[in-house]
């Protein structure tokens, strides 16, 4: 177990969700931090029988520690695409992603993926959970991977707690047991929430979170994303068609015709 979680459960208190140098940076005004993730003149084009599709042409943006950014468009605009590169999942045909100041796409895969594992989270809109898995096992998996058979079995304890006090933070603590189909859509996105949360990111990478709930769980979900934000200091990233899902963001940026507007 971290320090700061043994020491904060021992307390009694909610574990921190982000490491405690950035909780205490908040004294900062928004523009005095500095920028977590960026996209510097990003180009990709997908090629289809031979034709090539120009799908951003040239995205400039960036997202502050702490902030919670909506990038807004409509369906088919490149929100996902756009998603996918700042999480490094998919490389850019010209331009950068840089994360903490330091260029990121053109790393190799391993470190890409290790940059993913320990400080990018990810949400979408279908949840992506593993079916087989309880709701608590969903959110164990990603520190299974990362951690190794041996390594698990040691940390184990640790683990399982952190876990348990995330899907209590998501308000899913009386489902630890039940697999993704005896789940509703809203408590499906919370357990996926609190998966992308268990490694501690520094951002949270959301794909249209809401884009499959009724409008009250999806109003439900939006402010657990706010709480998370404001109470535990997590940086945002997330993309919408729904400009009243967008507006609760801090600051909202439109995604038209390849570029950004409004960064
Ligand atoms: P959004 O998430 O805003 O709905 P996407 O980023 O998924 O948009 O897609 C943007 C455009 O790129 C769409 O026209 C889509 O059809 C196309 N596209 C996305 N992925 C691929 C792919 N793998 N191959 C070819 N075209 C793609
Ligand atoms: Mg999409």
């Amino acid at each position: 177990m971290s320090n700061s979680l043994r020491s904060s459960v021992t307390a009694g208190q909610r574990p921190a969700i982000v490491p405690q140098r950035r909780a205490q940076a908040s004294v900062a005004s928004p523009e005095d931090k500095p920028q977590l993730l960026a996209a510097v003149r990003l180009k990709k084009s997908y090629r289809k029988a031979g034709v090539e599709i120009p799908v951003l042409r040239g995205v400039d943006m960036h997202v502050r520690r702490g902030e919670f950014l909506a990038i807004v468009g409509q369906s088919g605009s490149g929100k996902s695409t756009l998603l996918h590169l700042l999480g490094t999942l998919d490389a850019p045909d010209a331009g950068e992603v840089r994360f903490d100041g330091e260029r990121v796409d053109n790393w190799p895969a391993a470190r890409r993926d290790a940059l993913r594992n320990q400080k990018i989270g990810m949400i979408f809109q279908f949840y992506h959970l593993l079916p087989e898995l309880t709701a608590l096992e969903n959110v164990l998996a990603p520190l299974m991977i990362a951690d190794g058979f041996w390594a698990y079995r040691r940390h184990r304890k640790a683990h399982q707690i952190r876990a348990t006090e995330l899907l209590n933070l998501a308000g899913l603590g009386h489902r630890l047991n039940h697999k993704p189909r005896e789940l509703s859509g809203g408590e499906m996105q919370r357990a996926a929430i609190a998966r992308a949360l268990v490694a501690r990111p520094e951002v949270l990478l959301a794909d249209e979170p809401t884009g499959n709930l009724d409008g009250g769980t999806g109003a439900e979900i939006m402010g657990l994303l706010q709480s998370l934000n404001r109470q535990q200091g997590l940086t945002i990233v997330m993309v919408t068609h729904d400009l009243a899902i967008a507006n609760q963001a801090d600051r909202r940026v439109k995604l038209v015709e390849g570029r950004l507007e409004g960064t």
